[in-house]
């Protein structure tokens, strides 16, 4: 089902590295808004650590925004030290193949992590990677978010039940 995620959690703090090595996970393409930074662009207190504690281990990083303001992904890119690309077009493949291009990773090894299942969790599906929804850090007040928003819930209801169930 490409709306689901394969796994949903709080923020990319709860994702770890025996997580991503049970399920066979080389690389990270990372949303940036509301996923890493918030409306004021403020970093995630302990990204920067998560970040380098998974490199560690091996793990490859690329951020991917559909953002086109170059200078906000550029800061976040800096302080995590990962490489980067935005104006992205999630959910359009055009993007994660340009992320899995940079990190020489197959797509069966990379995760997705971002706030959003229209662009994150659609797109890094069709691209059969394995996707990975975090709760927005700050939600942004403005309509279309909030309708957004509403079906997202309902699409996570949904699945939580499915899955108790099966
Ligand atoms: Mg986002």
């Amino acid at each position: 089902m490409l709306l689901y995620p394969d796994f949903c959690c709080k923020n990319i703090k709860e994702v770890t590295v025996e997580r991503l090595e049970k399920n066979n996970i080389k690389g990270i393409i990372l949303d940036v808004d509301n996923t890493l930074i918030d409306l004021k662009h403020n970093l995630l207190e302990g990204a920067e650590e998560w970040c380098k504690e998974l490199k560690e281990h091996n793990i490859k990083f690329c951020i991917l925004s559909n953002s086109n303001n170059k200078e906000k992904i550029i800061k976040v890119a800096k302080a995590l030290d990962v490489p980067y690309i935005y104006f992205g077009t999630k959910p359009l493949k055009r993007g994660f193949k340009r992320a899995q291009k940079k990190l020489n990773i197959e797509f069966e090894n990379l995760a997705i992590i971002g706030d959003q299942i229209f662009t994150d969790v659609i797109g890094g599906n069709r691209c059969n990677m394995y996707t990975i929804l975090v709760e927005p850090i700050k939600d942004r007040k403005i309509f279309i978010n909030k309708i957004k928003r509403k079906i997202e819930h309902k699409i996570l209801e949904k699945y939580n039940k499915n899955k108790k169930e099966g």
